[in-house]
């Protein structure tokens, strides 16, 4: 029968690779865990308008990268392409509204119909934060050194650099708008196809084009921050001195934009030139607009996202499964035996093995190869005695101890108390 395979951009997780997501995910619980950020699970499925109706007909995860389906009761679903809308959504079910500031943490697979390539699934994973309801700019700050710490923790800093950049407020943005439709309205012969579609839909979209061609247009475009408001000028110029006072580098580049409607004034991204041009490894910002869209009250959030394959990628810490016993039997038929010290041993807090196949030559050589520190062999000599062999391999040496004795060598010598 033919092999069945894996759904192309999925991948299974072995353990090695699964040891450096696991890393990440650590180093972002344990970080947003010290900035007060409470870890929360939402599902992975939802109605399908949790994401239909605040990403919108413009955003690409909505329209060309879904996972949408009709389950058995007709129900419309969507497996979730990003955690903000059902972080925000939980948050309004929860009723707590009234109980702000919220912050909260999560990871968990995301679904989006992507051409894979190196950095690109469809199926991956996120670590992300969420401030709800704070309006200030230092909430802005905050999640941004967050996210540098983040990232910090993880021994990548140096290989990172930050980009800030404003939208605006409502206002702002479509003064802003109008004058870059304008613009590129001169150039529709030369823009590539997608962000001509995007020229009606979404034209801020243009400016984050990675089209050559597009990206030559818009050097020469409204900047962004020649249309802010005294309000969104104040706002920026705060969240740069906030910036400056914790030391993060970042430069400023007004043609970064986040793909999706409701993202008003900061936006930012980490990126590296590691990665080739799936750079980015952590983006996020302000999304004002979220909550009223999901049909609640207007309640402001801040807030980011990290891809967890690429960062994942570039820490590449070794993963060494280290065994710290492993029981033999001199013949198979002692096997019964090993068990209920295997029980004791694990107990204890000792990462125990039982060898049970081969013969004593063959089983040394699976104790060598899960460079197991101790083996406990047990023969018919030591039955009678009542005591179990304690070998130490890495010394080669062997003593006849009862079992209590035997864990206590162990314990001292692994420093497993
Ligand atoms: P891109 O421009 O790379 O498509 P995006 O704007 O779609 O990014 P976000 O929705 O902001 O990405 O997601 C936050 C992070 O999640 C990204 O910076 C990236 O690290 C990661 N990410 C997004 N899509 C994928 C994917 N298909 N495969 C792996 N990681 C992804
Ligand atoms: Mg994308």
């Amino acid at each position: 029968m033919e092999k069945l395979r894996t759904v192309r951009g999925v991948h299974d997780l072995l353990p090695n690779e699964l040891h450096n997501h696991n890393e990440v995910i650590n180093a972002g619980l344990e970080i947003s865990d010290k900035y007060n950020y409470s870890q929360i699970e939402i599902p992975i499925f939802e109605f399908a308008e949790v994401f239909t109706r605040p990403l919108g007909k413009s955003s690409d995860i909505v329209t060309k990268e879904n996972y949408i389906f009709k389950d058995r009761s007709e129900d419309e679903l969507m497996l979730r392409p990003e955690g903000t809308s059902g972080v925000v959504r939980a948050f309004l079910n929860a009723g707590l509204v009234q109980d702000v500031p919220q912050r909260f943490s999560y990871y968990g697979p995301m679904f989006r119909y992507e051409r894979p390539q190196k950095g690109r699934l469809r199926q991956f994973k996120q670590f992300g934060i969420e401030c709800l309801g704070l309006p200030s700019s230092m909430a802005d700050i905050e999640v941004i050194s967050l996210g540098n710490d983040f990232l910090c923790k993880l021994g990548l800093l140096d290989k990172i650099n930050l980009k800030i950049n404003t939208l605006g407020d409502f206002e702002s943005r479509e003064i802003f708008r109008d004058a870059l439709v304008i613009y590129l309205n001169d150039y529709k012969s030369k823009l590539s196809r997608d962000s001509l579609k995007r020229l009606s839909v979404n034209p801020l979209r243009i400016l984050d084009s990675k089209n050559e061609g597009d990206q030559k247009i818009v050097e020469n475009a409204p900047n962004i921050l020649e249309y802010l408001n005294s309000n969104s000028k104040a706002r920026f110029d705060d969240i740069c001195k906030g910036l400056d006072h914790l030391n993060i580098d970042y430069t400023i580049d007004n043609n970064l934009v986040r793909g999706l409607d409701y993202y008003c004034h900061t936006a930012f991204e980490f990126t590296t030139n590691e990665l080739g041009s799936q750079g980015t490894v952590l983006a996020g910002g302000r999304y004002d607009g979220l909550s009223k869209m999901l049909g609640g009250p207007d309640i402001p959030g801040v807030g980011w996202a990290a891809g967890i394959e690429r960062l994942a990628f570039m820490v590449q810490s070794e993963f060494v499964n280290k065994t710290d016993v492993v029981l033999i039997g001199q013949s198979e038929k002692n096997n019964f035996l090993l068990l209920p010290i295997m029980k004791k041993l694990v107990q204890n807090g000792i990462k125990t093995e039982i060898i049970y196949d081969g013969n004593l030559s063959k089983k040394f050589k699976r104790a060598n190869k899960i460079k197991a520190l101790y083996a406990i062999v047990l023969g018919e000599e030591e039955i009678s005695k009542k005591v179990i062999k304690l070998k130490d391999l890495k010394i080669g040496s062997e003593e006849f101890l009862d079992l209590n004795q035997a864990i206590k060598r162990i314990k001292i010598n692994e420093d497993l108390e």
